[in-house]
């Protein structure tokens, strides 16, 4: 039976951890790697709900996209919910790894799972492409089999994403055709001016503010906007890492089971319509 060592070594040849940006926080949060794994759990957010599903399968290990502790911490006493998650892990010999930005900018990587899942086919170009290789980077653009009208497109998103209570927000004629379309997994503000710049129909991204949105829009011609949920965007990949870990882990003759969370740890989980000024 592969050791959490041996997982971990697996995971970082798809994620190096030196393609994560310096202020975030990567790789093993807890466990010890000479533990045995067997069962391994995705999902994009350490909390408690994931936790629970964790224990309830009986994982070794649950390999998350964000991180437990960003900024560092003092403590993992059990009076916060992030040391209650470590306690409630190590309590029950489960492991926690995080792949993050290191995930984002890989090949394939975070937005490569997305462009697929809304539909994009053919190949797949880094937005912004990471200086030390070109061929890996932030976003990425691709193309629709044959143009659609934009609601058409937002629909299709709609469909290929998991669903979440707050749906897609959209910013633009939604009679306008698109084919070209750049997508970014998480929050994509930073990155809207480089979407701008490479001539794309649509930006699909999260967590777009009113102002960075409202004043991209202002600028006519350049692409329409598709907002959607943070975690939605980010899920996708989820499936991607575990079939890579499963078959990487398969060709040297170890047998992990995989599992991906279905568990909607999206923070907005419900939604309530506006009544007409009228
Ligand atoms: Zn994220």
């Amino acid at each position: 039976m592969p050791t959490l060592a041996d997982i971990v070594t697996e995971l970082e040849s798809r994620y190096d951890p030196r393609w994560a940006e310096s202020w975030d926080a990567v790789g093993l949060v807890c466990g010890d790697p000479s533990a045995e794994v067997r069962r391994i759990l995705f999902a994009v957010d350490p909390v408690a709900a994931v936790a629970e599903e964790a224990l309830d399968w009986g994982a070794d290990l649950v390999v998350t996209h964000h991180p437990l502790y960003l900024r560092g911490t003092t403590s993992v006493a059990a009076t916060t919910f992030k040391g209650r998650l470590v306690h409630t892990l190590i309590k029950n010999d489960i492991g926690l790894f995080t792949a993050h930005t290191n995930a984002d900018v890989a090949d394939p990587g975070v937005s490569d799972a997305l462009a697929r899942a809304v539909g994009l086919t053919g190949p797949l170009v880094p937005l912004s492409p990471s200086a030390d290789d070109p061929r890996r980077g932030l976003g990425r653009v691709g193309s629709l089999a044959a143009p659609v009208p934009l609601a058409e497109f937002a629909r299709r998103a709609a469909r290929g994403l998991p669903a979440t209570a707050g749906g897609l927000r959209v910013a633009g004629d939604p009679g306008r055709h698109v084919q070209r379309i750049a997508v970014s997994g998480g929050s994509g503000d930073s990155l809207l001016a480089t979407a701008r710049a490479a001539g794309v129909d649509v930006f699909l991204t999260a967590d777009l503010r009113h102002h960075p949105a409202s004043e991209f829009m202002e600028a006519s011609d350049g692409p329409a906007l598709i907002d959607a949920a943070h975690w939605a965007t980010e899920w996708p990949w989820l499936a991607d890492a575990a079939y890579h870990l499963a078959s990487a882990s398969a060709a040297k003759g170890i047998t992990v089971e995989t599992r991906v969370s279905e568990t909607v740890t999206d923070a907005w989980n419900t939604t309530a319509k506006c009544e007409d000024f009228t």
